[in-house]
């Protein structure tokens, strides 16, 4: 559409001057209409749903699936079986399953379990044959759908609404919200590069197909919606969503019909409640902000704050992780904790505001695959929020010290697993967390200790500008760092994503030796980093000796203009130790540290570090 189009390029002045070409990697497009009927009384709906499915890829599909994600609110289920085993494990007195899904499953009864029956489905106006499989519906096609054409499937179904256990349901016990909308309709599952994805819903997380949402939802007229896109007909709904000085006209009868339009999103999210405080914040003409919450434990100023600090946060946002494309963000009250969606978020209370907005850039526009890549949005978004309130609350401390701090508790506890492991695969929810949030935030902070951190600023906006609405993975992202900084950077991908082996490196020894000092350092870790290695002398001067790792084929450039640096030859992986040397005296020296800028996820900091007293 032309509008988006301009929209684009305004977005793209944020951006450095790109010089690689956009990525060629097919992917498959979706068009929903819905219509959903909404029973206040019952939490029971109907849906109609048409779906316009774009098969862009070269291969011949025999069959398409789709996720149900609300049949996993049933006991027995395998979100249920799989919670009950996980709380099977302690840590202390605490056990391992999310609190907010304990046993609760198994306890609903029959008129608070989440269901989605399948009344119809046809494509091409031919019924298809289906089979349910739970939380994903297999449909097998009677005729296959060739490479690059385009079906339209329509199906009606029946569901009914869960009561809250985990981000979607109705009448949460703690937010006391009617209706969190997520996860709510039989959505088709994503076929990318990989094939299919048909994840079952265990516990987390999602992937979706790039496309553009029209959803009307009609509800009794009392309740006030929020959500994903832009709300078409303002004018007959009111609740703050008309233009200032509009006259509103409500239809007559019980019901009211919401109609919303989300252009180029992966997901649509709505929420509901007859007692929802709105409010609105213009912060530029293509762009408003929405805040809706009930009035309840948290004092109403707690809540305001966060359109004052969304729109203080946001051109730094902008200027840092990449333009924000769309015309509305919803701050909305509902779900247990926080979750993000396309352009809105679900906020049990407003502390988590911030993480779940920045994951419109960490999942909502760059759409990584979350069960293989958790990391790449939970740990991407741990960064954007560390710096952000680094930003907003103008600190110049290190900012992700306790993402530091967690991923080395996690390593001391033994129970680390790989980052290439599935999100819902990891062995406890301990690991799960600590791995794709904090692992995953030091990944992109120690990369700017490894490429220097102009060029991890540069690389991030790189990234957005290659790699929104698209589905990149880890490789994309590494590409995309090692053309920007010149570097080879595999060797990282291997060593932090692929392996659970670890960093450490010491002071080993100094001596003197024809007025010389001589500095031998050590590898103890199996992780070969790049070493930044810092002497202050007596006077006050410093020296940075900076060693690059053979691997990278390359050096990062100087950091601190005002800290004279002197550069060795790459330190070979195969070698455990490494001698720098200074012209200065062993007395002249006070301190020598490895890497004082504290990125390096050095697991033993004690020898990092010798202060010299004579
Ligand atoms: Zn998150």
């Amino acid at each position: 559409m032309m509008k988006n189009r301009s929209l684009l390029l305004a977005i793209s002045c944020f951006c450095c001057a790109g010089s690689f070409s956009q990525p060629d990697r097919w992917q498959q497009r979706v068009k929903y209409t819905m219509n959903i009927d909404m029973n206040v009384k019952t939490n029971q709906f109907t849906g109609k749903q048409t779906l316009e499915y774009s098969n862009n890829s070269p291969d011949t599909l025999t069959r398409v699936f789709y996720h149900l994600y609300f049949n996993a609110f049933q006991p027995n289920s395998m979100m249920d079986t799989r919670s009950r085993i996980l709380g099977q494990t302690f840590f202390g007195d605490r056990q391992d399953w999310d609190p907010r899904v304990k046993d609760r499953i198994l306890k609903l009864k029959p008129d608070e379990i989440g269901y989605h029956k399948i009344r119809l489905l046809a494509m091409n106006g031919r019924p298809q044959q289906f089979v349910m499989h739970e939380t994903i519906l297999e449909v097998k096609l009677d005729k296959p759908i060739p490479p690059r054409s385009k079906v339209v499937f329509e199906m009606e179904f029946e569901s009914q609404v869960p009561l809250q256990i985990r981000r979607s349901g109705r009448d949460n016990p703690n937010t006391k919200v009617r209706y969190s909308m997520s996860q709510w309709y039989p959505k088709m599952c994503e076929y990318d590069y990989e094939g299919w994805h048909p994840t079952p819903y265990v516990a987390r997380e999602f992937y979706g197909v790039w496309g553009d949402f029209d959803v009307t939802i009609n509800i009794d007229k009392s309740y006030m919606l929020g959500g994903t896109g832009y709300l078409q007909n303002a004018d007959k709904i009111g609740f703050g969503y008309e233009k200032e000085g509009t006259k509103v006209t409500k239809p007559t009868g019980s019901t009211l019909s919401w109609r919303f339009i989300a252009p180029n999103v992966h997901d649509f999210m709505w929420a509901a409640d007859t007692a929802f405080v709105h409010k609105t914040r213009i912060v530029r003409d293509s762009l408003t902000f929405h805040l809706l919450y009930k009035p309840g434990r948290t004092a109403a100023k707690e809540w305001d704050d966060i359109l004052d600090n969304a729109e203080k946060a946001l051109p730094f946002i902008e200027k840092t992780f990449g333009g924000y494309p769309y015309k509305q963000f919803s701050f909305i009250h509902g779900g247990d904790g926080g979750m993000e969606y396309p352009m809105a978020t679900l906020l049990a209370a407003p502390s988590a505001w911030l993480h779940e907005w920045l994951h419109n850039w960490y999942y909502g526009m760059l759409g990584t695959n979350e069960s293989e890549y958790a990391w790449m949005d939970e740990g991407f978004t741990e960064f954007a929020t560390d710096r952000t309130k680094a930003f907003l609350q103008n600190s110049r401390d290190f900012p992700h010290e306790k993402n530091y701090g967690d991923y080395y508790s996690l390593m001391k506890s033994g129970r680390e697993e790989p980052m290439t492991t599935h999100a819902d695969h990891f062995n406890t929810n301990l690991a799960y967390g600590a791995t794709a949030y904090s692992k995953g935030c030091v990944f992109l902070s120690q990369l700017g200790y490894i490429v220097s951190e102009e060029n991890l600023k540069k690389i991030l906006l790189e990234y957005y500008r290659l790699w929104r609405f698209k589905h990149p993975n880890v490789n994309d992202f590494v590409r995309v760092a090692e053309k920007v900084s010149d570097m080879q950077l595999d060797w990282y991908r291997e060593y932090w994503i692929n392996t659970t082996k670890t960093i450490d490196y010491s002071i080993d020894s100094l001596w003197e030796e024809a007025g010389k000092t001589k500095v031998r350092i050590k590898r103890t870790g199996l992780i070969s980093m790049p070493i930044d290695f810092q002497l202050t002398f007596k006077d006050g001067s410093k020296e940075l000796h900076y060693i690059p790792m053979y691997l990278m084929f390359g050096q990062k450039p100087a950091e601190d203009p005002s800290v004279s640096r002197l550069i060795y030859e790459p330190w070979k992986w195969t070698h455990s130790t490494y001698v720098i040397q200074t012209s200065k005296k062993l007395v002249d020296i006070s301190v020598g540290e490895i890497d004082p800028s504290q990125r390096m996820a050095d697991v033993e900091r004690k020898n990092n570090k010798i202060e010299l007293k004579f």
